[in-house]
């Protein structure tokens, strides 16, 4: 099947009462153990509901095993520390999302494993590598300025050395990004941002093979961030209009990114989709669609930030990210808030930058939303 397939039937629980065309959603909490090949239970992570959408999961990701868990960072922590001991060191990307960036600075440090953060480029990667190095993790497309990491490259690193990688796919979704067909071990989301998709969950995923699941399966018992049966069935149903949703904010966000690119008051427009990117033909390369999200810059003739935020009409200012409706956000103000002016220049990011998550609004309405937001 292809991904949009995949998206609507991969699975899916046979309704044996009914005959429904939906999963049935089984609430139970206790499983007779009696005659059973395994003990069932929400925190093994293998209720029917947790095991239909981690099965849509894994075939959207082209990946043998998947897994559900309540957060992005339940799915980010668990499955790091599935594999370090006191003393192992990982190899993280520079400018991480700000959650993965606090976990490893406070807890990593706590637990005694060492950690480099590097510019993602394979030769720094490499020249970071150690006896020791455990884990390569990377983010691409990254927040807020959309930068892309080569994924085969640093695959390819990792792989020579018997390192593995983990990717952050949250931004990219498997509809434009299939990261383990380019080399990577593990693949992570955030289920709470393109997965969910309205803005109304909380979970996170991991795709990847048998044996790294094993793995993975005994540090989430022990971690606990299982998701209930209700929010996997919400999940489920989400994901059904997964290839959907992606494919529509693609071309919103082009749309966006092309209008926003050509106003007088803006200074730049940060969207892999561009050929104003850096990265572009990475892009090309290696995703299938540049998705929704992008960031650009007001010149100083524009509204500030703030008061451009408050003449958006369709639009809202919130932060999180890959609903159907369109958002934007400053992250001066949420997300890297708490860097020092110095910190965020490094990286580019200005009181005047904006993120945008494209939603699946007609891009029309959304062009007259931002250009009388401009003109203010
Ligand atoms: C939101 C986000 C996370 C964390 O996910 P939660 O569901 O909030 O725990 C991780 N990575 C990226 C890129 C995110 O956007």
């Amino acid at each position: 099947m292809k991904l949009d397939s995949i998206s609507v039937h991969a699975g899916s629980l046979k309704d044996a009462i009914s005959g429904g065309v939906n999963s049935p959603i089984i609430t139970s909490s206790a499983f007779n153990y009696v005659n059973q090949s395994d003990v069932k239970y929400p925190r093994y992570f293998n209720t029917p509901n947790q095991r239909a959408v981690s099965r849509k999961i894994a075939a959207l990701e082209g990946a043998q095993a998947g897994k559900v868990f309540s957060s992005g960072m339940a799915a980010i922590s668990t499955s790091m520390f599935a594999f370090l001991h006191t003393g192992d060191h990982v190899v993280l990307q520079r400018n991480l999302y700000g959650g993965t960036t606090y976990l490893v600075n406070r807890m990593f440090t706590q637990f005694g494993i060492q950690f480099s953060f590097v510019d993602p480029t394979p030769e720094a990667v490499a020249a970071a590598c150690k006896p020791e190095t455990r884990l390569i993790y990377i983010e691409t497309p990254s927040n807020p300025m959309l930068h892309l990491v080569d994924v085969a490259a640093i695959a390819s690193v990792a792989r020579e050395r018997g390192i593995i990688t983990l990717i952050d796919n949250t931004f990219a979704s498997p509809i434009n990004q299939q990261p383990l067909s380019l080399g990577i071990d593990i693949s992570i989301h955030s289920g709470t941002k393109y997965l969910g998709g309205h803005s109304d969950l909380c979970c996170g995923a991991v795709a990847t093979s048998h044996r790294i699941m094993e793995e993975i399966q005994q540090a989430s018992i022990n971690l606990g961030g299982s998701l209930d049966a209700q929010s996997c069935y919400l999940l489920e149903r989400s994901l059904k209009t997964l290839g959907l949703r992606v494919h529509r904010q693609n071309e919103v966000a082009g749309r966006l990114a092309a209008f926003l690119e050509n106003h007088p008051r803006v200074a730049r427009v940060y969207y892999p989709g561009l050929a104003s990117h850096p990265q572009h033909e990475l892009a090309r390369q290696q995703m299938t669609g540049f998705g929704g999200m992008m960031a650009f810059e007001l010149t100083p003739d524009a509204p500030d930030a703030t008061r451009f935020q408050e003449a958006l009409r369709m639009v809202k200012p919130a932060v999180s990210l890959g609903g159907v409706e369109t958002t934007v956000c400053s992250p001066v103000q949420t997300s890297h808030a708490k860097l020092t002016p110095e910190e965020r220049e490094a990286q580019g990011i200005t009181e005047r930058l904006l993120r945008i998550s494209s939603g699946v609004e007609d891009p029309a309405d959304l062009i007259a939303d931002f250009t009388q937001a401009l003109a203010r």
